[in-house]
Formats: C-alpha cells, structure tokens, sequence
C-alpha cells in the first residue's frame, strides 16, 4: 500500500493549507474535521506517511503509536466527553470508504451517535 503525498491531510501537515488545530505533539496532530458530524468532531492523524490503521499498526514505531493514542486519550479528556461518551471511527479502504488516504481517527462526541452502522443493500 503506497502513501500518496498530494493528500490533503499531507497538505495540512506541511502547513500548505490551514486547519484548526485541537492538539499537537512530536508524533501527532488533531484537528477539526471541516464538516463536523457531531457537536465534537476532530480528527487525529500521526505525523508519519501511514494510508491506513493496520498500516500504522504494523509499520509505526512504538513511540509514535503510544504518542498517538495517549494523544487520542488527552483529547477525550479535554473534551470533557468521557462520561457521557463518544465514537471512534477509522476509514479504511474501498469498503471503509476511506476519503483521505492518511491514516486519522474520528473522534465524535457531543450527541448520541445512533446506530453503529446504516444498512445500505
Ligand atoms: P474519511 O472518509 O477519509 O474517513 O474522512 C475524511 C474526513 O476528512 C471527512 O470527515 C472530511 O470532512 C474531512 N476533511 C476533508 N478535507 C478536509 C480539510 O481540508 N480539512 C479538514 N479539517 N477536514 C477535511
């Protein structure tokens, strides 16, 4: 699986176009998703060239995935939505319909999020 660096999440890491920063460390940025879905809506991605989430698990180092998802928790903990509650969702591929090539985590909170999937056939 190749990264393709003409992506626009690749373009917002090397500040080519803007977004609104929530968090940033060494390894990681989150950001607002430009169409939020939910009240809380922010999208989290390593800094790192990974397409999908299995890609980032096999290939990742071990500092960049614990920085990743110790930034995911710091994030729902500013949030303040861990009591009521959130979604996490990872596109990945032609059936995850994944629309951004660069690995990201959705965060979603705010609302109750319905059903865990829509039938679609
Ligand atoms: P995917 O379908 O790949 O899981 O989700 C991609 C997400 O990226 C969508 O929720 C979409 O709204 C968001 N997105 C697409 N382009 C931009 C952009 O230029 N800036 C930001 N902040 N989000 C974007």
């Amino acid at each position: 699986m190749s990264y393709d660096d003409h992506n626009i999440f690749a373009k917002i890491l090397r500040g080519e176009i803007p977004s609104q920063t929530v968090k940033e460390t060494e390894h990681t940025l989150a950001f607002k998703d430009i169409a939020p879905q939910a009240p809380h809506h922010v999208l989290v991605i390593p800094k790192g060239a990974y397409v999908t989430a299995d890609d980032f698990a096999a290939n990742a180092s071990e500092a960049e995935i614990v920085d990743f998802w110790r930034t995911f928790g710091d994030i729902v903990a500013e949030l303040g939505v861990a009591a009521d509650g959130y979604r996490i969702i990872s596109n990945a591929g032609r059936d995850g319909l994944q629309e951004v090539p660069h690995y990201h985590l959705h965060i979603l909170a705010g609302r109750s999020m319905g059903p865990m999937l829509l039938k679609t056939d």
